[in-house]
């Protein structure tokens, strides 16, 4: 059975000695899971997070004192462990990746804002795999621009009244539970914005699916006069720009993991099928141009893993925001993946654009890890205005 290859194995001056055994159950589970292109998105995402949740993957979500074993600094998780896990998963699955994910990505507000009663509600099902997470902050007409958010909450008595839109929420339909980002006040910009937990049941809240190129279990979210209790509130009124900010700075980290994982197995098909494929009688990985796209794609690679583990390990154990480390690593590491993944399939010729083969399935799914969780452009501008404020 074959199994990921890990940057625990060889970049071991950004990890401690536990790393190696979280990379090993993740290389684990990656070499066990079965992709099935036929299954129900939302079906093939609960079977995912209780394999999860059963190699013991979803504790590393939800800090120790939580009962996770998420371990570190005072607020919560390792963003070394999440990446090295999401390394390994998107070797495997880009389902299978993305239903860690947003284990992590739903949760983690409530793991940084949420009072005792909301950590004791919401964690322990995350970290069981039975209470799905979502993180809901993108909108019809507010995408880059988040701060631009027309989603409404209104407080009436001990309740908020909620109304509006969001779009491309991974999870919707299947999550248990809906970290929501609206604004209190349009006017005030990002200082309106605070965040609230959704339950699937809420009245007024309804869920449109969506279909995107590669499965992935996403949807439209309606609130329409959606009550829910005070108490649902995470933190207080106007925090939820900054607290969307510091869960997109470990997260994005890890989605430069998971495009890390994709981007090894297309580099690990390509190399199989350059020593196997025989063309003007020898193994076409004798054809130099061949032997170029895998020596680009290694390069590339290992250039990658440096930048994305160098902005986890900052992220674990430095004090300052480390936003510029963290978009550097996600625009690298997606943007190479991609370049690595197109040299695979066409290494593999005709076969690779065939459906079913590994580097197809691959091109599809790398494809949104450039757009999600902020832009390749997005990226660029907090890295130059990180540029500017050194100076
Ligand atoms: C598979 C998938 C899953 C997703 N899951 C979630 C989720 O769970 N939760 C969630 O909230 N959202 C989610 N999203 C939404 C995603 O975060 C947004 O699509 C993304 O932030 C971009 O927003 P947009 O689509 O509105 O594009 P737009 O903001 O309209 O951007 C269009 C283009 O303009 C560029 N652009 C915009 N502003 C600038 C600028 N200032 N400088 C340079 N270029 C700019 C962009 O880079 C892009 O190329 C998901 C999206 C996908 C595809």
């Amino acid at each position: 059975m074959k199994r990921p290859g890990s940057s625990a194995d060889d970049l071991g001056v950004f990890f401690n000695d536990w790393h190696g055994a979280v990379a090993d159950k993740a290389a684990t589970l990656a070499a066990e899971w079965v992709v099935d292109l036929e299954a129900d998105d939302r079906e093939r995402t609960r079977e995912a997070a209780r394999r999860l949740a059963a190699a013991g993957l979803l504790a590393y979500c939800v800090p120790e004192r939580f009962g996770g074993a998420a371990v570190g600094r005072p607020d919560g998780v390792d963003t070394r462990a999440l990446t090295l896990v999401r390394e390994a998963l998107g070797w495997a699955d880009g389902l299978l990746d993305t239903a860690f994910a947003m284990q992590g990505l739903g949760s983690y507000p409530i793991t940084l804002a949420g009072s005792d009663a909301q950590k004791a509600r919401y964690l322990p099902g995350v970290m069981a795999g039975e209470r799905l997470g979502a993180f809901c902050l993108t909108e019809p007409e507010a995408g880059s621009d988040v701060a631009s958010m027309r989603c409404r909450a209104r407080r009436a008595g001990d309740r908020y009244i909620i109304d509006g839109e969001k779009a491309w929420i991974s999870n919707a339909g299947v999550a248990g539970q809906y970290v929501l980002f609206a604004t209190v006040d349009p006017e005030a910009g990002r200082r309106g914005i605070t965040a609230f937990v959704v339950e699937p049941d809420d009245p007024g809240l309804s869920v449109e699916p969506m279909q995107v190129i590669a499965p992935h279990p996403i949807g439209r979210l309606r609130f329409d006069g959606c009550a829910i209790p005070a108490e649902r509130r995470l933190g207080a009124e106007g925090d939820g720009f900054k607290l969307a900010m510091r869960t997109l700075d470990v997260f994005r980290t890890t989605v430069g993991g998971a495009a890390l994982g994709m981007a090894r197995r297309a580099l690990d098909e390509g190399l199989d099928r350059a020593l196997r494929r025989r063309q003007f009688g020898k193994p076409i990985i004798e054809q130099q141009q061949i032997a170029a796209y895998l020596a680009d794609s290694a390069t590339e690679l290992d250039a990658a893993r440096l930048l994305v583990f160098r902005a986890a390990h900052l992220r674990d154990t430095v004090e300052r925001r480390v936003s510029t480390e963290v978009a550097m690593g996600k625009l690298f590491a997606t943007e190479a993946a991609q370049r690595v993944i197109d040299r695979g399939v066409q290494i593999h010729g005709g076969l690779g654009v065939t459906r079913g083969s590994a580097v197809e399935r691959l091109y599809r799914e790398i494809r949104a890890l450039r757009i999600y969780e902020g832009t390749s452009e997005i990226q660029k501008v907090v890295i130059a205005a990180g540029l500017k404020a050194r100076r």
